[in-house]
């Protein structure tokens, strides 16, 4: 039997999450977003809330259990009140879930607890100047030492790469090519040798997006997570979680934004009767509802499916490619539907499609999720 209802804890926790992102988010999302600061005092908030630990160790102060259609929910939620700084849910468990999974005990041990409490932020670092979608060809190198590695490369367009006070960086072993030379390292970001940048970028301001360089890096043996060569397959597997979530991301910023543009267009006159009376404007947002409700489910789905261990990649794929897109969509026919108000810096219409723009390209662009879909659906003659 199919249902699409969440379970009496989860509404509990969504009708919580609501009220905040209503009274504490929503308020200076605006503000929050003009900075590249990150905000820690709403990050801190979303720890007491117990948004950081969906899904890692009890131990650490998490909830133990994998769940991400929590994860997923929380997001949302919290989204719509501030998309940036909604995306922390997701980025603290695609770091401390492969920690968890593939670290050693003391690494975990030290990381986690900070991660789950909000003390510390953390970066996942993949992206270089020369490859991108192509991440199997990354050019870092971590060189085999006594007790440990030598880490140099150059990583860009990374989110809290200002702010985190860890990495987890990819990195390949001299003259191994391809994905299974590439192993990840938990890095913390004061070792000598790493230099870090602030990149501007057209929004997400708030998420510290830089660049991280490392000339000779010294990472100990503990801090190897997961076997040697198995890194990039770990990433892999953790990026199919992280897909449909922030699908869900832009769909809470998206909803947001019809939301108001639904309110404004039964209170703004014109041509003597509400906005709302003409069928030019009614029924865009009616069609931007619908595909935003059938997005949202599709990111569900594939949380769903990891949550009952049944394969995902490819739905992931799909929750990633579609959501965004469509959420800008619907975000600009917000802002159109307001007239000149939209245009103007005073409202979140213009700050959101700067933000929800972002997610067009992080986690890897439309063309790649359909590159993953096209092979599960046609094999490797998809992506030769
Ligand atoms: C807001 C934001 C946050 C980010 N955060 C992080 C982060 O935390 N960590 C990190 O490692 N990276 C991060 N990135 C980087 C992001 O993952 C990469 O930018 C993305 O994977 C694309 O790589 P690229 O920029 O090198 O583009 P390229 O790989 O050079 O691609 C350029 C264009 O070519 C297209 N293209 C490439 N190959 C193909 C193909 N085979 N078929 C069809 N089209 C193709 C792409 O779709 C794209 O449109 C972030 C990016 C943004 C914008």
């Amino acid at each position: 039997m199919i249902s699409f209802e969440f379970t009496p804890e989860q509404e509990q926790f969504r009708r919580e999450l609501r009220r905040f992102a209503a009274t504490e988010l929503a308020p200076r999302y605006i503000e929050r977003a003009a900075r590249a600061e990150y905000p820690w005092d709403a990050h801190k908030l979303l720890a007491e809330l117990g948004v950081l630990g969906i899904g890692l160790p009890e131990k650490y102060g998490g909830t133990e259990r994998e769940d991400p259609i929590t994860l997923g929910l929380a997001t949302e939620t919290l989204a719509y009140g501030d998309l940036n700084v909604a995306s922390a849910p997701v980025l603290v468990g695609l770091v401390a879930g492969q920690l968890a999974a593939h670290g050693r005990e003391e690494v975990v041990a030290e990381y986690l607890p900070q991660l789950i409490a909000g003390q510390i932020v953390a970066a996942i670092a993949v992206t270089e100047p020369g490859v991108g979608s192509d991440a199997a060809g990354l050019a870092t190198v971590a060189r085999p030492v006594e007790g440990g590695w030598r880490i140099s490369g150059e990583k860009i367009a990374i989110t809290h790469a200002t702010s985190a006070a860890i990495a987890l960086v990819y990195a390949r072993t001299p003259g191994c090519r391809g994905p299974s030379g590439i192993s990840c390292y938990c890095v913390p970001l004061d070792a000598p040798g790493v230099t870090r940048g602030h990149l501007p970028g057209m929004g997400c301001l708030p998420l510290c997006w830089g660049t991280l360089a490392f000339d000779e890096v010294f990472v100990p043996d503990t801090h190897l997570v997961g076997a040697p060569g198995r890194g990039f397959a770990a990433a892999m597997e953790h990026f199919d979680f992280s897909r449909p979530a922030l699908g869900l991301l832009c769909v809470g910023a998206a909803r947001a934004s019809i939301d108001e543009a639904a309110a404004w267009a039964t209170q703004r006159m014109a041509f003597g009767r509400p906005l709302a009376a003409f069928q030019g404007v009614s029924f865009p947002l009616a069609e931007h509802q619908t595909k935003l409700e059938a997005a949202r489910w599709l990111c569900y789905r594939a949380l769903w499916l990891r949550s009952v261990g049944k394969p995902h990649t490819d739905v992931a794929a799909m929750g990633k490619w579609w959501p965004p897109q469509i959420a800008l969509e619907a975000v600009q026919a917000a802002w159109v539907t307001h007239g000149n108000l939209g245009y103007s810096t005073e409202l979140p219409l213009q700050q959101r499609y700067r933000d929800v723009a972002g997610y067009l390209v992080a986690d890897g662009t439309a063309a790649i999720q359909k590159r993953i879909i096209a092979s599960t659906m046609m094999g490797s003659a998809a992506t030769q």
